[in-house]
């Protein structure tokens, strides 16, 4: 067992991603992708994300906003990107996003321009989407925001499955019938096991210009209820500001533009409570894996980029086979742990080897060979590993909890033995 500090660095770590890693949902350098949908359209859908996006980027993060509604783009209007003409070219053929408010934004609308692609449905939207998205030089961002296409369809599904998000967000208005579309889409989300990061109930009060007065123009509270009947999140309410209406046609996003109205407070509230709701969330760096441990085919990402001083400490940032015997893990804290494969067996969580009740170990450790080793190992969800072993055994489920545990009891062993 070895292990080393946040600032160490293994010399023998690739310095830049492995493209050769993580399968074809990884998204280097992207710590979060969050999609923004909404049930149906006139929900000011765009205006959230927009205003989210620049709100995130307020309380520290690296923000891009990528508009995926090929087919009614609306994030060039509000932020006065030009549609007309094909975006800029780096020299190794990656499209260079437009900067607005510091923020780095770009619409597939662009590449499609003012030819309308009936053709862009469906699965091709979603293959459409993978390449744009990784043909975009983004640098390192905290968050990309995806700004789906309104409704709840095949077409977002596919978007949905089609890149690793952290999870979507949904924004709804008070009224009966959006909060009952808005439902719908949840569920249909969850059913593709993407996490409901929150409810964005927006345009629940308007404020008037003049004095400053609120009213409930809609009944308020919908989206709150809506949440607690479904046990996601309430992220917050935005209020109707009829400066939110007018700057997001003029380009001035109420977050850039007057920081200190209702409304952009509300929004960077919310950016507060998803950032460290996030904080606590697997990072999308990490893709799913089914790795070969004897021929390393498979292998998972090593995403040094995603470490960083907030990091989760239970949240591995890449897995590596250092050799033979031994399983690296990089922590998004920082942290770096080399474990002995045969320490791993021995300390196998599941019922056969731990009593359930108690807690006591039924393995003997006799009994494992001293060659024992992995013959796979497979992500579980954004929450475990699973070993199948080559003396057969293959029923622990090893959550990062369990692992991140285990390597501290180790690691203080260590210090004990010497
Ligand atoms: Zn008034
Ligand atoms: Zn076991």
């Amino acid at each position: 067992m070895q292990t080393t500090g946040p600032h160490n660095t293994d010399e023998h770590a690739p310095s830049a991603l492995s493209e050769a890693s993580g399968g074809p949902e990884k998204l280097p350098g992207i710590r979060h992708v969050i999609a923004v949908a909404s049930g149906k359209g006139g929900v000011g859908k765009s205006t959230v994300s927009v205003n989210l996006a620049l709100a995130l980027q307020q309380v520290g993060g690296r923000v891009g906003l990528l508009d995926a509604d090929i087919l009614g783009p609306s994030i060039p209007v509000m932020l006065g990107l030009s549609t007309g003409q094909l975006p800029e070219m780096t020299a190794d053929q990656k499209i260079v996003p437009a900067e607005r408010h510091g923020l780095k934004a770009i619409s597939m609308g662009m590449l499609t321009g003012d030819d309308k692609p009936a053709i862009l449905r469906g699965p091709m939207v979603g293959k459409y989407l993978n390449m744009f998205i990784g043909t975009v030089q983004w640098g390192q961002l905290d968050y990309l925001i995806l700004d789906f296409p309104p409704g709840t369809g095949d077409t977002q599904l596919t978007l949905a499955q089609s890149v690793p998000l952290s999870g979507a967000i949904i924004v709804t208005t008070p009224q009966d019938v959006s909060l009952k579309i808005a439902r719908r889409g949840l569920r249909a989300f969850e059913t593709l096991n993407v996490t409901i990061l929150g409810i964005i109930e927006n345009m629940s009060t308007f404020t008037c210009p003049h004095c400053g007065k609120d009213t409930d123009i809609f009944r308020r509270g919908g989206g709150e209820r809506m949440s607690r009947e479904l046990g996601v999140p309430f992220l917050g309410a935005i209020p109707l500001d009829a400066d939110i209406v007018t700057g997001g046609d003029e380009g001035r996003p109420v977050v850039a533009d007057r920081p200190h109205s209702a409304a952009a407070q509300a929004y960077v509230a919310i950016a507060t409570a998803l950032a460290g709701r996030l904080r606590g969330l697997p990072t999308t760096a990490l893709g799913a894996f089914a790795w070969n441990w004897e021929t390393n085919e498979g292998e998972p990402a090593w995403v040094e980029s995603a470490v960083q001083p907030m990091g989760s400490p239970t949240t591995p940032a890449g897995f590596r086979r250092r050799d033979a015997r031994t399983l690296s893990v990089v922590w998004e804290d920082g942290r770096r742990d080399d474990f002995d494969v045969r320490d791993l067996r021995l300390a196998c969580p599941c019922a056969l080897c731990v009593e359930e009740m108690s807690g006591r170990a039924v393995l003997d450790p006799q009994s494992v060979l001293p060659d024992v080793a992995p013959q796979t190992i497979s992500s579980a969800g954004n929450y475990a590993i699973i070993f199948r072993w080559n003396d057969g055994h293959s029923t622990g489920i090893y959550t990062f909890e369990h692992l991140r545990a285990l390597a501290e009891r180790f690691a203080a062993k260590v210090v004990e033995d010497v």
